[in-house]
């Protein structure tokens, strides 16, 4: 039987934990398990290494850049291993270590700005910036290389060091990040940790830590900032969404359905903004599934590392099984499969692309976040009611609106209660946009300046004209 999830085991080399390929369902590695008492002495350097790093910008932009060219080059290393352990197709492996480059250039040519404040009175004071110290990065399997580099390129960018931790499902492709990073950057200045609980607790609630930085799940994301409560230490927490599309009477359904598909399905739906919900004029209803459906039945199904292979698996087996319960309650509630609905017959982590119709709106395929390759279609008689629908939740991340009129569209997706509303689009984001989700979907704003100021503090000098 394979391991389901990580577990300690005692080995020649200390404690480690296993890491599956998803797309057998063995174990073929396994990452140091880390203690969570060694995070004194980690926090401790970060917070040595932070006396340097803080005082040199132009070194900082010089090691961030240099940072971003080993990426690239180790690309023929990390894609592959990414690829491995966490299931998505290569192509979308690689893609992901281009992005992580891209995220180190971006932040290495930002700096933020010195502010005079002018308020009429004989005072010159002006707002500067400030780095915090030592950040906790914390981050989840979906997308591991490119969401740790959205927290540590613009932490390090703004002179703080970093301390972060994979998810234990992913661990290796980091570990080698690390490895390639450490090439560029000063010791102490980014540390990577791996081990299974409690040693992201207890990392989030160390004195030494001034930002934790987490991406991952609403409850997980409570108990960090619980954890963070007692050291005061600011959170930022990038947390989960059920975003809806809105296809609106106009919608030309053939011109956007490959559009929306991939919006819903990409990395196999495990996307914190992918279309989890579509809500679709009545009238046009049968016609979004067929679209959506067709294209479900002829997507590629396979392991990552074979051409050709479209979806991968699932990245663990709780994730699969959390998709397949969903699945088999709205099943059960009456919705009908219109294309898959089920997991494949295979070993590993693999489920059929599902189209649903039919669907409760209160199914909690619906209602909640099912993270993977199901998309539910709802039908809906007035506008009024689908933003309705949509906003009828405690997530909060993104959502979108599809028509030919985009005036119209516009108006619509102006309603949204949500971070991010994508006309005729789902999920595209540049560096240089604020990432923030609203409601329980999240605190604090990433990307962008907003990024690097959200790694920074204001320190006010006031000074007289006169003395
Ligand atoms: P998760 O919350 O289970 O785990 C996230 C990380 O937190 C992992 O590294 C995990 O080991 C660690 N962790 C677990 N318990 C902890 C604790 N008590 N204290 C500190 N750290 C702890 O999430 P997941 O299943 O790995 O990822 C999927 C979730 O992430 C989904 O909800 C998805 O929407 C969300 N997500 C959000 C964004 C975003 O930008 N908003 C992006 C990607 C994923």
């Amino acid at each position: 039987m394979p391991t389901p999830v990580p577990r300690r085991s005692p080995g020649p080399r200390g404690e480690h934990f296993a890491v599956l390929d998803p797309a057998t369902g063995e174990a073929f590695d396994e990452a140091p398990d880390q203690r969570p008492e060694e995070l004194d002495t980690v926090v401790g350097r970060a917070h040595q290494a932070w006396r340097g790093w803080r005082a040199d910008p132009a070194a900082r932009t010089r090691a961030l850049l240099a940072a971003a060219d080993a990426v690239e080059a180790a690309g023929a290393e990390l894609a592959p291993l990414l690829t491995r352990e966490q299931g998505k197709p290569l192509a979308e492996s690689s893609a992901e270590v281009a992005r992580t480059a891209a995220r180190l250039r971006y932040f290495a040519g930002l700096a933020p700005v010195p502010r005079p404040i002018d308020d009429g009175r004989p005072v010159r004071s002006e707002v500067r910036w400030r780095s915090l110290g030592p950040v906790a990065a914390i981050v989840p399997w979906n997308f591991p290389l490119q969401l740790a580099a959205a927290k540590f390129a613009p932490a390090l960018a703004a002179g703080n060091t970093v301390v972060l931790k994979p998810s234990p499902f992913t661990p290796l492709a980091t570990r080698l990040l690390g490895s390639v990073l450490a090439g560029a950057l000063p010791e102490g200045v980014l540390t990577i940790v791996t081990g299974l609980e409690p040693l992201g607790a207890r990392l989030v609630s160390h004195p030494g830590i001034r930002h934790v930085s987490f991406t991952g799940s609403i409850p997980t994301g409570r108990a960090v900032a619980a954890g963070a409560a007692p050291s005061l230490a600011r959170i930022t927490l990038e947390l989960g969404g059920n975003d809806a599309a809105i296809l609106l009477e106009d919608v030309d359904v053939e011109r956007i359905a490959d559009r929306l598909f991939w919006a819903a399905f990409r990395n196999c739906g495990q996307v914190c903004m992918a279309v989890k919900r579509v809500y679709a004029p009545a009238r046009l209803r049968d016609q979004v599934v067929e679209a959506l459906a067709q294209r479900a039945r002829a997507a590629v199904v396979g392991p990552g590392l074979d051409p050709g292979t479209q979806l991968g698996p699932l990245n663990n087996a709780p994730q699969l099984a959390r998709v397949e319960s969903y699945t088999a309650r709205a099943l059960a509630d009456g919705a009908r499969a219109a294309a898959g609905g089920h997991r494949l017959d295979r070993p590993g982590h693999f489920f059929a692309p599902t189209v649903l119709a039919d669907v409760p709106p209160d199914s909690p395929v619906v209602t909640q976040e099912q993270f993977g390759p199901v998309l539910p279609v709802l039908a809906y008689r007035s506008v009024d009611e689908a933003v309705a629908a949509a906003n009828d939740t405690g997530f909060g991340l993104g959502g979108s609106v599809w028509g030919t009129d985009l005036d119209r569209a516009e108006a619509v997706a102006d309603r949204l209660e949500c971070g991010t509303a994508w006309i005729n689009h789902h999920a595209e984001l540049s560096l240089a946009q604020p990432f923030a989700g609203i409601k329980e979907s999240g605190v604090g704003v990433a990307g962008g300046p907003w990024g690097l100021y959200g790694n920074l503090r204001p320190f006010v000098v006031h000074r007289p004209e006169e003395g």
